[in-house]
């Protein structure tokens, strides 16, 4: 059976503070289930009430995107909600990615987590409109919601930025980091208490 002649593409939004194995992985076996063309890492703004000491700042969590993704064709880095003016909302991203890709099937990819706390997202019925979900277990599995296309994905991966932002501020070694994003941390003392 051939395939649809259109393209497939995957915004992958997150705060990536710093990306790990576990997105890299995610993003792969999203390309894999569904025969993505492209997935686009989107560092995204973190809300001013989450930033902490810990917080890398914008410039150094792109660039460490872009570090961990450097060997993959199929993935590319977009500063577009870095850069865009505030506020800067999922839906306003993925309407500006339907401009830039038009007849391109847009997904969204995410974890479990981030799917339930999606009511709370700005207007996530205008982002149901653009993309399809793509949502993976993480810490559960994700239920269905009406008026929103969403395909489960298996797999989860033990990392997870917030407990290697701690193990670097109590001075050990992170696990689960692309040898070049470790470097960049380092030489930046990113993340330091
Ligand atoms: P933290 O651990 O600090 O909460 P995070 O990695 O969950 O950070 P983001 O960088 O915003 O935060 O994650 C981007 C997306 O990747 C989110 O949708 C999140 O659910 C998903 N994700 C992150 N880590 C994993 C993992 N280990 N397994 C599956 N999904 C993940």
């Amino acid at each position: 059976m051939s395939r649809d002649p259109q393209r497939r593409i995957a915004l992958f939004g997150g705060t990536f503070d710093p990306i790990h194995e576990g997105h890299v992985e995610i993003a792969a076996r999203a390309r894999e289930a569904m025969d993505l063309d492209e997935v686009i890492f989107l560092p995204c703004r973190i809300s001013p009430h989450k930033i902490g000491v810990a917080s890398a700042p914008p410039d150094d969590r792109l660039e460490m995107v872009r570090l961990a993704t450097r060997g993959l064709p199929w993935a590319s880095v977009d500063d577009f909600d870095l850069t865009s003016p505030p506020p800067s909302y999922s839906y306003l991203t993925a309407g500006e990615m339907a401009r830039r890709f038009p007849g391109a099937r847009l997904f969204w990819i995410m974890g479990a987590d981030q799917w339930r706390a999606l009511p709370d997202w700005r207007e996530p019925e205008r982002l149901a409109e653009l993309v399809e979900f793509l949502v993976f277990s993480r810490d559960g599995s994700p239920q269905p919601r009406a008026g929103f296309r969403m395909t489960p994905l298996q797999g989860t991966h033990p990392a997870s930025a917030t407990a290697i932002r701690r193990e670097i501020a109590a001075g050990k070694p992170a696990e689960w980091l692309d040898p070049a994003v470790a470097a960049h941390i380092l030489q930046r003392g990113l993340y330091k208490a």
